[in-house]
């Protein structure tokens, strides 16, 4: 569990942060009821605020949840996140089919552009480059660990073209791919 001071908390409670919903709730003293940071329930004076680790503990100190946001739901409860999270889900299992990140807004019942945004918010980039990301991860992984060449790794992973392979692994790992392979198998001579 996080340990955030309370100043960090009423802040969080004051901006509304979603980034910090199911990392500690907030309950108000004068009411007897506890929130997501996220709530846009009237702010409570900052002296009535007390601060929770989680739903448990504000249940057991005798609060009630708060109706609008609903925090004894377990997780985080937003449909927002839930469709990050599913598109994560999805990049993580389907990286190397071709067009993912033009096919999963549609998937996911978004529109690309609301899709976009919402992944932007959440991720800090697009889907694009999320997408991106992993698989030049799953590349490093078959450079170390297969014998596959440049090409046969850019396609299993992915990419529609090997120029586009290399400019984004060096991109993301500052070498070539030539280079990453040869530093693994430097490295695990060393261990030898
Ligand atoms: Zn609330």
């Amino acid at each position: 569990m996080e340990n955030f001071s309370s100043g960090v908390m009423w802040q969080a409670v004051v901006a509304g942060d979603e980034h910090y919903d199911g990392r500690f709730y907030y309950g108000v003293t004068t009411t007897k009821i506890y929130c997501r940071p996220s709530c846009h329930s009237k702010l409570p004076k900052r002296e009535n605020a007390v601060y929770f680790l989680s739903a448990v503990e504000a249940e057991k100190a005798g609060y009630r949840p708060c109706k609008r946001c609903r925090p004894e739901v377990n997780g985080v409860y937003s449909p927002e996140e839930e469709l990050i999270e599913a598109a994560c889900r999805i990049i993580s299992l389907e990286f190397d089919r071709e067009g993912l990140a033009e096919t999963l807004p549609g998937r996911l019942g978004s529109s690309a552009f609301h899709f976009q945004r919402l992944f932007k918010k959440a991720k800090g980039e697009t889907p694009a480059e999320y997408l991106r990301r992993v698989r030049i991860t799953q590349a490093t992984v078959l450079l170390a660990e297969s014998m596959l060449d440049n090409t046969r790794i850019a396609f299993a992973v992915g990419f529609r073209s090997l120029s586009g392979f290399y400019a984004a692994f060096r991109r993301q790992m500052a070498c070539s791919p030539r280079a990453y392979r040869q530093l693994c198998r430097e490295t695990e001579e060393g261990m030898e």
